[in-house]
C-alpha cells in the first residue's frame, strides 16, 4: 500500500436518514456517493467495504435536496451602465456555494465591450476547477452578438461550456433596438449550433421594462418557422403585464425564467416577486416543467431617472435565489414544486447532464437543510464543503493540484 490514494481508500460519502427531495419527494432514504456521483439511493444502505473510505453525514431530521442550478449569473460581474466605476465584481466559488449554488450558468450581460467571452469562459473554468460546475452563454445584450469564434453557431457547436446565446436584450433602452426578425434569425443560428452539438441551443432573452415587452418578438416568432421552445425569456416578472404575456408565450412552448432579484424591495416597484409570480404562472396554465428561477446574481441593478440617466447602481445578490425559494415555500408552494424551478428544470431546459436531481448516476451535489429551510451543509461532487475549513477541503488527496499552485502566489480566490 505504497500508494497514498489507495491507502486512503476510494472517496465515498453516505448521507444517512434525511428526507430527500430529488426534487420530487422520495421520503427518508440514504444517499451513497462514490467518486463524486450518486451511486445508490435507498433505506438503510450499508457502508461499502474497503477500499471505500466512507464519510457519513447524519441527516436525520433534515431535508436533503439537489444543489441549486442558477441559470443566470454574471460570473464576471455585470453592469457598467454608469461608467467603469459601476462595474460589478466577479463572483467567487465561496459566494456561490454558500448560497447553495453548485451549478452556475454565466453570461456577459450589458457590457460586451470591456468584458469578453474569452474572459467569461476562463472564469467558468476557474469556478469548475474550484468545484462549482459552470457553463456559459455566448453573446451579450447586443445584436450582432459578441462571440468567441466569430460565429454563434460555431461557439455553441465547438465550445463545450457554451449552452446557447444570451442574454440578448429586447424591450430595453440598453438593447440594440434590432429588428425582431434579426432576433429570430439569431435564434435560428443558435438552434443550428445546438443541433450540431446535441444541445438545446436556446436564445436567452433579457426582457427589459419597455411597454413593448414580448409583443414584437412573439409576432416575429409566429411569422417564422422556429418553435417558441427555442426562446427562453428572463426577467418576465419585472412587470405584471409582461408576466401575463410571458404566460401566453409559455403556453405556446417557450420556457420562462423568473428572476429572484426582481422584487419591489430591491428597487423594482412594479415587479411581481417570485413567490407570487410562480404560482400565478401555474394558475395561468403554464406547464411547471417550463419554469425556472434564477438569481441574476452579480448583475447591476441600475436605477434610471425620467431622462434615462443612471442615478444609482446596486449589485445583485446570489443568496436571493435560495431566499426566494424559502419565501415561495412559506407562501404555500410545495417544496418539491418550488425546488424544481432551481434544480431539475434549468438542468433539463439547458441540457446540463447529471445536474439538478438526486438519482443514481447524477453528480453528488447536495444541500442538507434544516426544517426551517436554512442551508446547513453543501456537498459538491461528493465532498462536504465546509466554509469554515477551506484548507481541509484542499488538502484532500483528490483535490485538484491546479487550485493549490494557482492560489498560493495570488490568493485572490476566496477559498
Ligand atoms: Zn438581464
Amino acid at each position: 500500500m505504497a500508494d497514498l490514494r489507495a491507502a486512503r481508500g476510494v472517496p465515498c460519502l453516505l448521507v444517512r436518514g434525511g428526507t430527500v427531495f430529488a426534487p420530487e419527494p422520495l421520503g427518508r432514504v440514504d444517499i451513497l456517493c462514490v467518486f463524486g456521483r450518486i451511486a445508490a439511493l435507498g433505506p438503510d444502505l450499508a457502508q461499502p467495504p474497503p477500499p471505500f473510505a466512507c464519510e457519513v453525514v447524519d441527516a436525520r431530521g433534515r431535508y436533503v435536496l439537489p444543489g441549486l442550478v442558477d441559470g443566470h449569473v454574471h460570473i464576471l460581474g455585470g453592469g457598467g451602465e454608469g461608467g467603469p466605476a459601476t462595474r460589478a465584481p466577479e463572483v467567487t466559488a465561496t459566494a456561490l456555494l454558500s448560497a447553495g449554488v453548485t451549478t452556475v450558468v454565466g453570461l456577459l450581460g450589458f457590457d460586451g465591450v470591456m468584458r469578453s467571452l474569452a474572459s467569461l469562459l476562463a472564469k467558468a473554468r476557474a469556478l469548475a476547477a474550484e468545484g462549482v460546475a459552470a457553463w456559459i452563454y455566448t453573446g451579450s445584450y447586443q445584436i450582432p452578438p459578441a462571440t468567441i469564434t466569430g460565429d454563434v453557431e460555431r461557439d455553441i457547436a465547438l465550445v463545450g461550456e457554451v449552452v446557447g446565446v444570451g442574454e440578448v436584450a429586447i424591450a430595453d433602452a440598453r438593447a440594440s433596438q434590432a429588428d425582431p426578425a434579426d432576433v429570430v434569425r439569431l435564434a435560428a443560428r443558435a438552434r443550428i449550433g445546438g443541433l450540431l452539438a446535441g444541445k438545446p441551443g436556446l436564445l436567452h432573452l433579457h426582457v427589459g421594462d419597455a411597454p413593448s415587452g414580448l409583443r414584437r418578438l412573439r409576432a416575429a416568432v409566429a411569422a417564422s418557422d422556429l418553435p417558441a421552445a427555442q426562446f427562453y425569456p428572463t426577467h418576465v416578472n419585472r412587470r405584471r403585464p409582461l408576466l401575463h404575456e410571458a404566460a401566453a408565450f409559455a403556453r405556446e412552448g417557450a420556457p420562462l425564467d423568473v428572476t429572484a432579484a426582481c422584487r419591489p424591495e430591491l428597487g423594482e416597484p412594479e415587479a411581481v416577486p417570485p413567490e407570487e409570480a410562480l404560482p400565478l404562472l401555474l394558475r395561468e396554465g403554464v406547464d411547471p416543467a417550463r419554469l425556472t428561477l434564477s438569481s441574476d446574481g452579480n448583475g447591476s441593478l441600475p436605477v434610471f431617472d425620467a431622462a434615462g440617466r443612471v442615478v444609482e447602481v446596486g449589485v445583485g445578490s446570489l443568496r436571493v435565489l435560495w431566499e426566494s425559494l424559502q419565501k415561495a415555500v412559506r407562501a404555500g408552494l410545495p417544496l418539491a414544486t418550488a425546488l424544481a424551478f432551481a434544480t431539475r428544470n434549468p438542468a433539463r431546459i439547458l441540457g446540463l447532464p447529471r445536474k439538478g436531481a438526486i438519482e443514481p448516476g447524477a453528480d453528488a451535489d447536495l444541500l442538507v437543510v434544516s426544517p426551517e429551510l436554512e442551508i446547513e451543509r453543501v456537498v459538491v461532487a461528493g465532498r462536504i464543503w465546509d466554509p469554515a475549513a477551506p484548507q481541509a477541503w484542499e488538502e484532500r488527496p483528490e483535490a485538484r493540484p491546479a487550485i493549490r499552485s494557482a492560489r498560493a502566489p495570488f490568493g485572490q480566490t476566496a477559498w
